[in-house]
């Protein structure tokens, strides 16, 4: 059979426990899940961030590209314009039927004015294949920006055709710095748009340094998280990271949180489901304990009762032939009455106190005369059972403030517990001491002793123990040492026991001499 304790664990840890394990487990889990999504959020975030840059220059470009087919100076004077507006740019290269011209920037020396007509014109003709696709863009009515691959020392070029009239097309090639496009015309918009939030900049692929950055000093942590190619500048990348506490910190610092808080929990609700289950399987023990308390108690009165009942008919029938028989007759009725009498007296102290209705009253007395009363009045009963009863008095015991019959009752039911619990060395000794804190009473026996692991339980109600055959052949209630214990209790002091199994108790009641 299923121990009911167990039972109620079971449900307990079915109707609380695992559930809210089973959700942890649960938003544990969530918790990665959500931060991916917020990670993937936030890259396609910077990724917007790198469009709308490279998108930026390609405007840049296309602007230009406008200018010179919209303005209305025509072409040469519009591509004067252009360069003296725009540092970066080096040199036009226009390309028609008419004529192949090199338009420099005014600052750029004759000589190297030769050189680059001749590499523009060799890079045109190398370039043949995209040049012509330019120009079918242009007759379909888009015009495109090409880049050109040529190792220009740190320019860059571009082309793109343009529709001089219906019929004929001509190609410009564009010579530009790149260092100071960069600087020139995408800086201002990188600023515009990190502000205080982003930290970016444009990387030299080949050299991997930094060639333009909208955080000047390097003050901050930079670790760059997404990297796009420049479109018009394939050797250049562009870099993003947040500035501060990036998205990721915060998901991860959140997620630490929610997972510690979530541990916390459980490990609240756990302990909560074991003070439950502990204190249901204490309310167990107790129930059980009373049963067995009523089950006791009336069989401990019966056996008295029953003696009464058989020696007072024998009596009444006038059935006992000498008055020395009559007069054993009448002691064990006596003593059958008085042990009844103490048991219900017993049991009303011990309702008292349940009801917390116990009232002490207390009074300066000599402890040491009120054992050997005690003595006097259970001498013969101790004596007729067997046992040796010695009394040690000490000579500086001083007189305390107590109740005396709740300490005789206390006295009485350790003697009586002595009796009951002595199996073939029948002796118990009294012995009073005093030491700096406590005036003490000890009552020994040499009984069956009590296993450590009950020496804790044998002060709460209705405990017994049930091992051992004299224990387990032995009538009682379980609740002599409680009410011992409530009276020393009442009194400021305290009960130890000193035992072993086999070799026999010490009970030493313990007055505060304070
Ligand atoms: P009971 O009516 O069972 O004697 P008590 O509260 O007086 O109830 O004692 C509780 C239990 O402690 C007893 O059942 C017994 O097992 C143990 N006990 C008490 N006194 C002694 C003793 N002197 N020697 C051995 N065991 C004892």
């Amino acid at each position: 059979m299923v121990k009911p304790g167990l039972k109620i664990g079971i449900a307990l840890s079915i109707i609380l426990v695992l559930p809210s394990l089973f959700f942890s487990a649960y938003e544990i889990g969530n918790l990665n899940q959500n931060e991916a999504v917020i990670d993937s959020i936030y890259s396609s975030q910077l990724e917007s961030v790198l469009f709308s840059i490279n998108q930026y220059s390609d405007d840049v470009l296309s602007g230009w590209a406008n200018q010179l087919d919209k303005g209305k100076y025509g072409i040469d004077k519009e591509i004067e314009l252009l360069e003296t507006k725009n540092y970066s740019i080096d040199a036009f290269f226009l390309v028609n039927s008419d004529r192949h011209q090199l338009f420099p920037k005014e600052n750029i020396p004759q000589d190297s004015i030769n050189g680059l007509t001749e590499k523009l014109e060799a890079v045109y003709l190398l370039s043949e294949q995209e040049i012509s696709n330019l120009q079918r863009y242009i007759k379909s009515g888009y015009q495109k920006i090409g880049v050109l691959n040529a190792d220009m020392n740190g320019k860059s070029l571009f082309a793109f055709a343009r529709s001089k009239d219906t019929l004929k097309v001509e190609t410009i090639l564009l010579l530009v710095d790149t260092d100071k496009f960069i600087k020139e015309n995408l800086g201002p918009k990188i600023q515009g748009i990190a502000q205080d939030q982003y930290y970016i900049s444009v990387i030299d692929r080949k050299s991997k340094s930094e060639l333009y950055s909208n955080v000047i000093h390097d003050s901050e942590d930079k670790n760059i998280q997404q990297r796009k190619k420049i479109w018009l500048f394939p050797d250049y990348d562009l870099g993003i990271q947040m500035r501060g506490n990036t998205i990721e910190d915060l998901v991860r610092k959140r997620t630490k949180t929610n997972i510690i808080m979530l541990v916390i929990m459980d490990v609240i609700l756990l302990l909560g489901a074991w003070f439950v289950y502990k204190s249901i399987q204490q309310q167990i023990r107790l129930t059980r304990l009373k049963s067995d308390f009523i089950s006791n108690v009336s069989h401990e009165i019966r056996t008295p009762l029953a003696l009464i009942n058989m020696y007072s008919e024998t009596l009444e029938m006038g059935r006992v032939p000498t008055e020395e028989k009559k007069q054993e007759y009448y002691k064990v009725i006596n003593t059958e009455a008085n042990r009844l009498s103490n048991m219900v007296n017993n049991i009303l102290n011990f309702s008292k106190i349940e009801s917390g209705k116990r009232e002490y009253h207390f009074k300066e007395t000599d402890l040491q005369e009120e054992v050997e009363i005690i003595l006097q009045n259970y001498g013969q009963h101790l004596d007729n059972k067997g046992f040796a009863v010695s009394f040690k008095a000490s000579e500086d015991f001083p007189n305390l403030l107590i109740d005396k019959e709740a300490v005789s009752e206390a006295i009485i039911n350790l003697i009586d517990n002595a009796v009951k619990y002595s199996d073939e060395t029948k002796k118990i000794d009294l012995v009073c001491e005093r030491d700096s804190e406590y005036a003490i009473l000890h009552v020994i026996d040499s009984g069956i002793g009590i296993a450590i692991k009950d020496q804790a339980l044998i002060f709460d109600k209705f405990f017994r123990v049930s091992e051992g055959n004299l224990a387990y052949k032995t009538k009682g209630s379980g609740i002599g040492l409680s009410i011992v214990k409530h009276i020393m209790d009442a009194h400021g002091g305290k009960i130890n026991v000193r035992s072993a199994s086999g070799k026999g108790s010490s009970f030493s009641l313990c007055f505060p001499l304070k």
